[in-house]
């Protein structure tokens, strides 16, 4: 059985729900549409929760977001949140107490 790259954990495969975001074509008013993609199958890491996907996989799931709006199964509205982190300061306290990181 194969090992996760990060952690050497168990990986198993497992159905997965996949959050997208769309970056083409830059210019379309669908740029930024978010996806969610259901059932994708998908290899993940039973320790760290890393998921990895065959090229085969990656490859459809670009074409499905694609396609987009005319393969849509169902709409749902989805709550955005902002961490509203003050970066500057944020990344000078990181820095601080984990110098290893950044
Ligand atoms: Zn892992």
């Amino acid at each position: 059985m194969k090992k996760c790259y990060f952690c050497r954990g168990e990986i198993q495969e497992q159905p997965v729900d996949v959050i997208r975001k769309r970056k083409e074509p830059a210019l379309s008013e669908t740029k930024g549409q978010v996806f969610i993609i259901e059932n994708v199958p998908a290899l993940v890491c039973q320790r760290c929760g890393e998921r990895y996907y065959t090229a085969e996989v990656a490859r459809t799931m670009d074409e499905k977001i694609a396609e987009g709006m005319n393969k849509t199964k169902r709409i749902i509205s989805v709550p955005i949140l902002s961490f509203d982190a003050d970066y500057e300061d944020w990344f000078t306290i990181v820095n601080q107490r984990h110098p290893e990181i950044v």
